[in-house]
């Protein structure tokens, strides 16, 4: 894909976020997803600005380290095994996806060896899909409390993973819910524990997560086309 093609689906969604959360909410930060894409599409993405790229393995990250390392801000967005902790604990900016105590203690031991405090968000599952991962709504006070003791973790917020259907309605409902249960949070003011960062939306429905409330969004395809692509498709991932 040419770089000028990349450089404009940037802005597409850039426009769509500011389009669509108008108003009511500051529009999210972008994070551009680049798990599965070689560094080399990766990099011309500092010339449209992005700042910041999800990941979703830690061996992918490890390898691809020392091309990006420094130039980007790194998010480990996708679900973590605790004995991996470790290989990342020094590179990346925010864990997104926290989803059990075992693995907080483990950040949170890892980082304290490293001498940081790890920022990290509490990953719900909004629609009781426990395969997607994310703690049930009801676990989620429990977790907070016991994360809110642990020194080397700093809790930032929530992430969710819809899911995966075109009823825009039936999202909008769980990405609302999503946006009260944050709010609710931070009224609760929960010692410890910052309600600043809401990590919801992907390539297929980050207009509607940004209309919600959403403050950042994980956009992969919607920028490199779909992956295992090399020259994607234009057509039917940016939506207006
Ligand atoms: C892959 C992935 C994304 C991005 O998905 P796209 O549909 O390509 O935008 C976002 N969040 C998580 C957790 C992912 O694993």
């Amino acid at each position: 894909m040419a770089q000028e093609e990349l450089l404009s689906r940037v802005e597409d969604v850039r426009r769509t976020l500011a389009a669509a959360s108008e108003g009511r909410y500051p529009p999210p930060k972008l994070i551009a997803v680049t798990k599965t894409h070689p560094v080399e599409r990766i990099l011309p993405l500092l010339d449209a600005g992005v700042t910041d790229i999800g990941e979703n393995r830690v061996q992918e990250i490890v390898e691809k380290l020392p091309a990006i390392r420094k130039k980007f801000q790194i998010h480990l967005i996708g679900r973590l095994q605790s004995n991996k902790v470790k290989y990342i604990i020094d590179d990346v900016c925010l864990i997104h996806s926290v989803d059990r105590l075992s693995l907080a203690q483990e950040i949170d031991r890892q980082a304290q060896k490293h001498d940081r405090v790890m920022p990290v968000l509490v990953q719900v599952s909004p629609a009781g899909e426990e395969q997607k991962g994310g703690v049930a709504p009801d676990e989620l006070r429990p977790l907070l409390r016991e994360m809110a003791r642990m020194p080397g973790l700093e809790v930032r917020g929530l992430m969710a993973v819809m899911p995966n259907v075109p009823d825009e309605t039936y999202l909008t409902g769980l990405f609302s819910g999503m946006r009260t249960l944050f709010d609710r949070l931070r009224e609760e003011a929960i010692d410890r524990i910052a309600m600043d960062e809401l990590s919801m939306g992907m390539s297929g429905d980050y207009r509607l997560a940004a209309r919600c409330g959403a403050t950042m969004v994980r956009v992969g395809s919607a920028i490199f086309g779909p992956r295992g692509s090399q020259t994607g498709g234009m057509n039917d991932v940016v939506s207006g």
